[in-house]
């Protein structure tokens, strides 16, 4: 979701959790409670004008642009989305990964098929609706096996929950995503001349994965980092998970490294990242949890705004309401 939708939601919320004298933070339903006034009271903005964007990218069609990264990887943008979402297509020699396909207000295959005419399998960063919408509609949809998750798949079909997937935030209905292979936390997917390490990354919900392709120093981090503001208060978020997640990258990664987030708050370029933001992340975390001296000062009611560095904001819940085990 964007920021600004939030914060006008925020005014309301305040209203609401004094009215409730904060009895529903012990429980967490609070958070749900943001994300359905927004559904209730904040329309979808309209898609936005298409911008000129730099370097080799270029437009496909009047909604979806293609970013070349290298020979075998290409972002492909929605920046029409008031989210601004980003996709990343991965192509080995023998099949390709679609990670993410956006929230499906258009059919993301022709701009698929135009880069590969290898099968393609769909997988989600998470389970969000602003990266399941054409999940249905490739090859195959690989899913991080999880047992939460895999108990709840029936014939194939793994049916989502409403607070899992937020679609009704924007009238999208909760979707049924069709599993053809399930990859196990820490798996190598074999693309054909290409390795692609699966990493379970809970934090910005349960469910988060980054995918690394160590032979590039790339990794496509979902929504749990991109430059801008990082939701952290959402149903399913965790602190305590964002922040071991988080060490768990940074061990992983060297200073090559490249992040590839999800979204980017404005034009134009991909919203990436390097190593060194999440050692800063990792130290506000750290500040934060033990309420150091060093700790940033917080802004905003609900959620409370940490600014991280000069390149991300971490939206956190209100400090009764954090879970850091
Ligand atoms: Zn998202």
């Amino acid at each position: 979701m964007k920021l600004g939708r939030v914060f006008q939601g925020v005014a309301i919320l305040t209203a609401m959790l004094v009215a409730l004298g904060f009895a529903s933070v012990s429980t967490g339903y609070h958070r749900e409670l943001v994300v359905r006034l927004i559904a209730t009271t904040m329309p979808t903005p309209d898609l936005g004008d298409q911008v000129e964007e730099s370097g080799n990218a270029y437009w496909f069609d009047d909604y979806y642009t293609v970013f070349p990264i290298d020979d075998d990887t290409y972002a492909i943008g929605e920046t029409r989305y008031h989210q601004l979402n980003f996709n990343y297509l991965l192509l080995g020699t023998s099949r390709a990964i679609l990670l993410d396909s956006g929230p499906g207000v258009r059919d993301i295959t022709p701009v698929v098929r135009s880069l590969t005419s290898l099968p393609v399998t769909s997988v989600v960063s998470h389970l969000h609706y602003d990266h399941t919408g054409n999940f249905n509609r490739l090859d195959g949809g690989a899913m991080i096996d999880l047992p939460f998750l895999r108990e709840r798949e029936s014939g194939g079909l793994l049916l989502l929950e409403e607070m899992e997937h937020l679609g009704f935030v924007e009238g999208f209905a909760v979707p049924s995503l069709k599993i053809t292979e399930w990859w196990s936390p820490g798996e190598d997917v074999d693309l054909g001349g290409r390795r692609v390490v699966v990493h379970h990354t809970p934090g910005h919900t349960k469910s988060s994965i980054i995918l690394e392709d160590p032979e590039h120093a790339q990794f496509f981090t979902g929504d749990m980092y991109y430059p801008g503001e990082l939701f952290a208060f959402l149903t399913g978020s965790s602190l305590g998970d964002y922040t071991r997640s988080t060490e768990a990258m940074v061990a992983r990664m060297d200073e090559a490294a490249t992040l590839y987030g999800a979204h980017r708050m404005a034009p134009s370029g991909l919203p990436t990242l390097e190593r060194a933001d999440l050692v800063d992340l990792v130290t506000v975390l750290h500040s934060v949890r033990d309420g150091s001296d060093t700790a940033p000062d917080e802004e905003g009611v609900f959620p409370r705004a940490i600014e991280v560095n000069k390149n991300m904001t971490m939206l956190m819940d209100i400090p009764a309401g954090r879970q850091w085990h």
